[in-house]
C-alpha cells in the first residue's frame, strides 16, 4: 500500500483512452466514446473482484459511506454504531445525513468489540459499521448475528483492507452493504473515488439514482430522464475511473506482494518476546496493507515510536497521539464545531462525548503500533527495515 508506488504502463493506458475521446463524465456521450466507459467497466470488474452482484463507484470512499447509509434509509436521529478507532471520515459521513455516531470500543483485533457493540444498542439503533482497520476485520460473524438478532444493518467499511478475506469472501461483500475507499493512499487507488458494494437489488438501485441526483438512469436522454427521490451528486470521473480500472486488475499482484514483505518484518519481529501481533479473526486473512502489534504499555510503545523515527524506520503510527484515526484527539467532533447548526437530534445525541471514556480502546491503542508494507521495497531493503525495527524496539526494554 498504497498502489501508486507501482504506476505503470497499464494506467497510462487507461487514462490514454479517456483522452483519446475526450469525454470525461461517466454518464451520456454514447457516441464519442469509442466504446470506453471505464466507470461502467470498473465497476464490473469490482462486482466480480469483490464477488457482490452491484458495485456503484463514487467520488470518494466518505461518499460511499453516506451513500450506503441513505441507500438502507438510515438518516435524522438515526444512530450508527461505528468504534473509537477508524478515520474521521467514519462519523462524518453519518453525520452528513443528520444521523448520530455512537463510538464503540475496540478489542484487540483493533476493530469493534462485539460485546460493546451489543451493549450500546438502543431503540434508535439502525446500523452496526465495522471499519477494518489496517489491512484486517472486525469479527463479522458475531456482528452479524447481534444485527439478526436486533434488526440492524451491517455496513462495512473496507477502505482500509481491500483485498482481505473472511472465510474467504472479500471483505465488503458480507454486510448489507460494503464500502471502499479508492484514494489516493489506498491499497488500489483511482487519485480520488469510492464504491458502495450490495447484493440487495434495492439498495443498489438507491445508491445508483442518489449518486447522481436522483436520476433514473433509463434510456439515453439525460434531459429527459425522471427522479424517483432527491439525491445528490457523488459521481466518479471517466479520468479516475480509468487509473481504478488499471488498479483493479492488479489487486491480487499488490496483495502478494505486501504479504511477502509483512511476512519478512513478522518473522523478524517474532524474536521481541514482549511484542504481540493484533488479533484477527477466526476464518480472516489480512490484505498484509499494515503490520499491527502491541507493546506492553503506552509508555515502551510512545518510545518506541520514537525510536523508530529516530532510526528512519517511517510509516510506523501510535495512532493514541494521532489526531485522524483515533478518538482521543477529536476535539473538533466533541465540540460540535461546525460551520452551520446541528439539528437537536444530533446535538442530543453526541452529548454522551462530554463525559464518555473509552478506557479499553486506550488500552489497546495506546499500545499499538501499526506499520505501513510497501510494494515498492526491494527485498533487501526490506530485510533492513526488519533488522532496524528488531533494534529501535528493543532498544527501549533495556
Ligand atoms: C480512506 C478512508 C475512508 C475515506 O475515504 P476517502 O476516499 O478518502 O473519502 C473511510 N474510511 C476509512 C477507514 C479510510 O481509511
Amino acid at each position: 500500500m498504497p498502489g501508486f508506488e507501482l504506476f505503470g504502463d497499464l494506467e497510462r493506458q487507461e487514462l490514454n483512452d479517456v483522452l483519446d475521446n475526450g469525454v470525461l463524465m461517466r454518464y451520456g456521450f454514447d457516441a464519442m466514446r469509442n466504446g470506453h466507459w471505464k466507470a461502467k467497466s470498473l465497476e464490473k470488474a469490482l462486482e466480480e473482484k469483490l464477488q457482490v452482484s452491484h458495485a456503484q463507484l463514487v467520488s470518494s470512499g466518505t461518499a460511499a459511506v453516506s451513500i450506503a447509509l441513505a441507500a438502507a434509509g438510515i438518516g435524522a436521529g438515526d444512530e450508527v454504531i461505528m468504534p473509537t478507532f477508524t478515520f474521521v471520515a467514519s462519523f462524518e459521513a453519518i453525520m452528513m445525513l443528520g444521523a448520530v455516531p455512537i463510538l464503540v470500543d475496540i478489542d484487540d483485533t483493533l476493530t469493534l468489540n462485539p460485546e460493546a457493540v451489543e451493549k450500546a444498542i438502543t431503540p434508535k439503533t439502525k446500523a452496526i459499521m465495522p471499519v477494518h482497520m489496517c489491512g484486517s476485520m472486525a469479527n463479522l460473524n458475531a456482528l452479524k448475528r447481534i444485527c439478526d438478532a436486533n434488526d440492524l444493518i451491517l455496513i462495512e467499511d473496507s477502505s482500509q483492507a481491500t483485498g482481505a478475506t473472511y472465510y474467504r469472501k472479500p471483505l465488503g461483500s458480507i454486510g448489507d452493504l460494503g464500502c471502499l475507499s479508492l484514494d489516493f493512499v489506498k491499497i488500489i487507488t483511482a487519485g480520488e473515488g469510492g464504491a458502495v458494494l450490495t447484493n440487495n437489488p434495492k439498495y443498489a438501485l438507491h445508491a445508483d439514482h442518489f449518486s447522481d441526483h436522483g436520476h433514473d438512469h433509463i434510456g439515453n436522454d439525460r434531459g429527459a430522464e425522471s427522479h424517483p427521490f432527491l439525491g445528490y451528486n457523488f459521481r466518479i470521473s471517466e479520468l479516475h475511473a480509468a487509473v481504478g480500472l488499471a488498479q483493479i486488475k492488479r489487486l491480487d499482484e499488490f496483495v502478494a506482494i505486501q504479504k511477502k514483505n509483512y511476512t519478512i518484518i513478522r518473522e523478524a519481529l517474532s524474536q521481541i518476546s514482549d511484542l504481540k501481533f493484533r488479533t484477527v479473526p477466526e476464518g480472516g486473512e489480512e490484505s498484509y496493507s499494515f503490520l499491527s502489534f502491541f507493546l506492553p504499555d503506552l509508555e515502551i510503545s510512545r518510545k518506541a515510536s520514537a525510536a523508530l523515527k529516530e532510526a528512519g524506520v517511517d510509516g510506523c503510527f501510535h495512532y493514541y497521539d494521532n489526531s485522524w484515526h483515533y478518538i482521543r484527539e477529536w476535539q473538533h467532533l466533541k465540540d460540535l464545531k461546525t460551520l452551520y447548526p446541528l439539528s437537536k437530534e444530533v446535538i442530543d445525541g453526541l452529548s454522551y462525548l462530554q463525559t464518555k471514556t473509552f478506557e479499553a480502546s486506550d488500552h489497546y491503542i495506546g499500545r499499538n503500533i501499526s506499520c505501513l508494507i510497501k510494494l515498492s521495497w526491494t527485498e533487501a531493503e526490506v530485510k533492513t527495515r526488519a533488522e532496524l525495527m528488531v533494534k529501535a524496539i528493543t532498544s527501549v526494554f533495556k
